[in-house]
């Protein structure tokens, strides 16, 4: 028996803490794991979920405020094919068809089966399910006007979805792992054996051992200064993947809001816009009239950012400042109360404007990744990112590409990205299990997550972390953020060449075991640089510009050479492109007017 000697190499005096075996592992408790999880256990497999945080429901998704689109069809005249051509449309042609439809028809399944385990969605005075509209979200194949197709619960809808997930997973005996830091795949090839973790509470490693193994580790936003993101979105599944031999899909498109709040980034749901809010600029006005005159504030994100950008840019920013308005003050007090009350708590909090009386400075923040690890539409992780499986290996929701999205995600097809391929991976693991075995650990199967922790702890260098972060976040901000050209892509390209020579000359004063966040933060930051990097090479790269890529060197989408999926391939000797083509099943890719 070879397990019990994985770990017995010493990392830097760092206890093996223990093995575990169960049947599937989950890495990240957001909305795609615990789908999976609850698929997994209805069907008596010994599923296992963890995540780094201090509890489950602290999960990013928690934060999703506007909804979760589903063309329900009971409050107006909806159809899963009309979602599908916006979901199509706004990724700028670039999502693949056939997921796309998935996730559209998926979309009222999930809606029931969320109202089923007893999520409280906000309804309507006759008792049905509440819907708002969405930018992006029309009738009939883009020629109507905004349709209700926005699931919610006030502005908390992910709050209460996850929850209910939540709720639903313990129930069954889902096994959770807290503060369990996810850092290396245990794996050989194509094949997975598990994930060897950092114990935050305590110190030490864990190797968990699994038949399954599934990376629901969610995004990276915190590559930027101006961020909507939690703390905890820094890449971590996708540096595991990249490390293990996965490319990375599509990683040159990532979301800008176009709404957070002036200087923080906090969201500021599209709700706002949904619910009727305008934009305004210093002249008092709605200017989305010159960049999308029949959908105005409810064109794609993509669209809005770069008008709020360009207002700013053009000085038409309120008092010429770096920032606009959102004003909701003429929706009134009760639908601001009853629909949005979260909002109005935040803009007094950390504004200090009440929006029933005042409107609310805004400005594009870091959103959302459109890219991610490659997978088939069941969540198979591709090895080669095209049709080579990497056996006993999945990944769903925000980490993950599909892709569903293309250059662009739609509001609301986020949670339900991650509910609706979270739940198929789920039954997918189920489908596949018979077929996957416990494959055995190897001396060094916890090579990758020593390295990390030596890599770190060894340091004995002067610059702490958070001087490095901050540069990193400044310069993707300055360089890589709504527009982009080749300049300031290369500039961002020398100050992430000189970060990997920081990140030789760390200090790092803390060396205790239990709850040592320099550690931690450390490790994460190596993370975020690496899909800094992938966003960076990845931009520079694609000489087009389409949805959240705008690059002013190439300002047009330039389908003959570029409608194809770019994977990104990274290791120690370097990186190098791969491509893939785009799967066209229903709609002929069109130019793009709102
Ligand atoms: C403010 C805000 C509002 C939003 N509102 C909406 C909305 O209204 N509608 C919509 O469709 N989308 C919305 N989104 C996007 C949407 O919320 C997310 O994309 C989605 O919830 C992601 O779900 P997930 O399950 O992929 O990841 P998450 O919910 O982020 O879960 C990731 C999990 O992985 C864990 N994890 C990460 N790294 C590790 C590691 N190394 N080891 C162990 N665990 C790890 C985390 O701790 C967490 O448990 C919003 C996003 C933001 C920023």
């Amino acid at each position: 028996m070879k397990d019990p000697k994985v770990l017995t190499e010493k990392v830097v005096d760092v206890p093996l803490r223990n093995i575990h075996k169960h049947d599937v592992v989950i890495i990240g408790t957001g909305l795609a794991g615990l789908w999976a999880a609850i698929k997994c256990k209805s069907a008596g497999l010994d599923t296992a979920c963890m995540t780094k945080l201090s509890m489950p429901q602290r999960s990013h998704s928690t934060a999703a405020q506007g909804g979760i689109a589903a063309s329900l069809g009971s409050l107006e005249e909806d159809y899963w094919e009309w979602h599908m051509f916006d979901t199509v449309k706004g990724s700028d042609f670039l999502a693949d068809q056939d997921a796309a439809e998935i996730l559209t028809r998926d979309a009222i399944t999930i809606v029931r089966e969320y109202e089923h385990m007893g999520a409280p969605f906000s309804r309507t005075p006759d008792g049905l399910i509440a819907q708002r509209k969405f930018g992006g979200h029309v009738k009939d194949f883009g020629r109507g006007g905004p349709v209700l197709r926005a699931c919610y619960a006030a502005d908390r809808t992910g709050h209460v979805l996850l929850h209910t997930l939540w709720q639903k997973a313990l129930e069954l005996g889902v096994r959770f792992y807290t503060e369990m830091f996810a850092i290396s795949l245990i794996s050989d090839g194509p094949k997975c054996a598990g994930v060897v973790t950092w114990d935050t509470k305590n110190g030490g490693l864990h190797a968990f051992k699994a038949k399954a193994t599934l990376i629901a580790t969610g995004g990276y936003g915190r590559a930027w200064k101006i961020t909507a993101t939690s703390y905890s979105y820094t890449a971590d599944g996708q540096y595991m993947a990249l490390r293990a031999g996965v490319p990375l899909e599509d990683m040159e498109f990532f979301q800008f809001h176009p709404t957070g709040l002036f200087d923080r980034g906090i969201l500021m749901t599209e709700g706002c816009r949904g619910e009727g809010g305008y934009l305004i600029n210093d002249l008092g006005e709605r200017f989305m009239k010159n960049y999308a005159p029949e959908k105005m504030e409810l064109a794609p994100r993509d669209i809005v950012s770069r008008a709020i950008t360009s207002e700013i840019e053009a000085g038409r920013g309120i008092n010429g400042g770096p920032y606009i308005y959102l004003d909701i003050r003429h929706l009134g007090a009760e639908i601001i109360n009853t629909r949005l009350p979260q909002i109005r708590e935040i803009s007094i909090k950390f504004a200090g404007v009440d929006p029933i009386h005042e409107p609310i400075p805004i400005v594009p923040t870091a959103h959302y990744s459109m890219g991610g690890i490659p997978t088939d539409v069941d969540g198979r992780v591709l090895f080669d990112g095209k049709s080579q499986i990497f056996s006993g290996l999945y990944a769903a929701g925000e980490c993950a590409c599909v892709s569903v999205h293309g250059a662009n995600r739609l509001g609301c097809n986020s949670t339900l990205d991650a509910s609706v391929f979270g739940r198929r991976c789920g039954l997918t693991i189920v489908k596949d299990f018979a077929n996957l075995e416990h494959l055995p650990l190897e001396e060094d199967s916890a090579k990758m997550a020593k390295e990390e922790i030596e890599f770190i702890w060894n340091q004995k260098g002067s610059i702490r972390p958070e001087e490095i972060r901050n540069e990193l976040q400044t310069g993707m901000q300055n360089y890589v953020a709504v527009f982009r050209e080749e300049k300031g892509l290369l500039k961002m390209i020398s100050i992430i060449e000189d970060m990997h020579k920081k990140m030789k000359e760390m200090l790092i004063s803390d060396k205790s075991l239990a709850y040592n966040t320099t550690l931690m933060e450390a490790m994460e930051l190596r993370h975020l640089i690496a899909a800094a990097e992938a966003v960076t090479y990845g931009a520079l790269n694609r000489t087009e510009s389409r949805g959240a890529q705008a690059r002013r060197d190439y300002p047009k989408r330039d389908d003959e050479n570029w409608l194809k999926h770019t994977l990104y391939f990274r290791d120690e000797s370097g990186f190098r492109f791969d491509y893939k083509d785009v799967r066209l099943t229903r709609f002929v890719p069109e130019e793009r007017k709102y």
